[in-house]
């Protein structure tokens, strides 16, 4: 993308609403505007982040064998009265009415609306297990929409719904999702800690959050940090394998980890003193197994294999794709601004035109750009290099190209990487070959 055509709205000032760093940040570095009060416009290089974190979603979700689907966001209440949730949810649910006086609603979750296609479909224990998963707004009137897209009230997540036949078969698919929870997370770059949680008005008896540690955090959590060294990409624990699952299971489970809620101080003196971390996070994911809650209250019912019936068991698994976007900035700025990690930055470099109408600059940099191929923002604004440099900063690329008319007339460029703030005078070729 050419910066000087682009639509990235950089703000020099600190807006006035925004009270913490990610809300802040997203705003000056031009990802999203405010549309109504916890409503919000993604603009092209939020729009960016957001599906790089849903891109990455769907390889660890396709990974785990969950298949993508898309429900819509407006459902029917009669599905709602039937697992009794339409007056339980109370104020935070959008009820709307259509022309033919019909109650709809603004779907805040979906297993009412799941487990009716699935009772449609779903006839006999063969055809279990089921995993499908979406990734869709919801909406939920919240009391207190702050922070920005960090507790809106429409946002963007991905919801995942298992099916299986018996209880041994429903709690592998919960680990398996844990799992491929904690391999998502650490490719986006941030560690999410799993801790178990209250179930709220989902239900069920069995729960797990996945917490990003950040002082703006919404809950007090404490944990082992040991939680923080585990690698979930090097591990090669199988999805297939029961076994594998447990083992992950068990080591998770090995270390203390629980919000406030679930805090146990029995439990917690017996962590190491040095391993002991307690603080603020933010909730990024949760995921529940609560077995035949809503397949009971909707007669979902299938052929067993002795010829009685049984009634499915099941689980969801949610991840706040769009609150993501501000957890990771909340966990990865500094005062300059964003700093991306690679795997859900924009662009994957900005390159900076200190002289343009230089014929030398403007080749230069037009080479280094088509080399990209869309992957870079060319900021080849007329405009000072102080104000490209905050820019570029702000806006977080984990690297800054600087091109500039001493190192061209020399052959070179100057490479910054944001995350560490080295720069170095390095040839093109060079340059690309670390970047690219
Ligand atoms: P919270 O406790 O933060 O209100 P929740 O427990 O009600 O969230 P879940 O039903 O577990 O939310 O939804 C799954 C995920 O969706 C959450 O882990 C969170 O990351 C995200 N999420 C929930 N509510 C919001 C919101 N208002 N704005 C943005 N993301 C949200
Ligand atoms: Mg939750």
């Amino acid at each position: 993308m050419r910066l000087s055509r682009s639509f990235i709205p950089t703000l020099k000032e600190t807006p006035a609403e925004a009270q913490i760093a990610s809300h802040r940040l997203m705003l000056r570095a031009g990802l999203v505007r405010q549309v109504a009060s916890g409503i919000y416009a993604w603009l092209p290089a939020g729009l960016r982040v957001l599906d790089n974190i849903a891109t990455l979603v769907r390889e660890e979700q396709a990974a785990a064998g969950a298949q993508e689907m898309l429900m819509p966001t407006l459902q029917s209440a009669d599905l709602w009265r039937e697992s009794g949730r339409y007056d339980a949810y109370g104020p935070e649910m959008l009820r709307i009415r259509d022309r033919h006086e019909r109650d709809l609603l603004y779907a805040p979750t979906n297993e009412e609306l799941i487990t009716d296609l699935a009772r449609q479909t779903i006839k006999s224990y063969r055809e279990l297990p089921q995993m499908l998963y979406q990734i869709q707004w919801k909406f939920r009137d919240e009391v207190r929409p702050r922070f920005g897209v960090m507790r809106g009230r429409e946002f963007f997540m991905k919801d995942g719904y298992s099916f299986d036949r018996d209880y041994e078969s429903a709690v592998a698919s919960y680990r398996r999702m844990m799992l491929s929870y904690m391999r998502t997370f650490q490719r986006m770059g941030v560690r999410a800690i799993p801790m178990l949680a209250d179930t709220g008005p989902i239900g069920g008896e069995l729960s797990h959050e996945f917490i990003v540690l950040a002082p703006t955090g919404e809950s007090q959590v404490f944990y082992d940090s040991t939680l923080e060294e585990l690698d979930y990409l090097k591990s090669d624990f199988s999805y297939e394998n029961h076994e594998d699952l447990a083992a992950f299971h068990g080591l998770i489970n090995s270390y203390y980890a629980a919000t406030e809620e679930k805090h146990d101080e029995a439990r917690w003196e017996a962590v190491p003193a040095a391993n002991r971390r307690s603080g603020r996070g933010i909730e990024v994911g949760q995921i529940f197994y609560f077995g035949t809650k809503y397949s009971d209250k909707m007669n979902f019912r299938v052929a067993g294999h002795d010829g009685k019936t049984i009634t499915p068991e099941m689980g969801s698994y949610g991840i706040g794709v769009s609150r993501l976007v501000g957890a990771i900035i909340e966990a990865s700025h500094d005062e300059a601004g964003i700093i991306w990690p690679a795997a859900v930055a924009p662009f994957r470099a900005a390159i900076l035109n200190l002289r343009v109408g230089d014929a030398g600059c403007d080749r230069v940099c037009e080479d280094i750009y088509a080399k990209f191929g869309g992957a870079a923002l060319l900021d080849d604004r007329d405009e000072r290099a102080g104000g490209k440099f905050a820019d570029a900063d702000l806006m977080g690329h984990p690297w800054q190209i600087i091109v500039g008319p001493r190192g061209v007339a020399a052959g070179t460029v100057e490479l910054k990487n944001r995350a560490t703030g080295t720069r170095e005078e390095v040839s093109v070729e060079s340059a690309l070959s670390r970047v690219l």
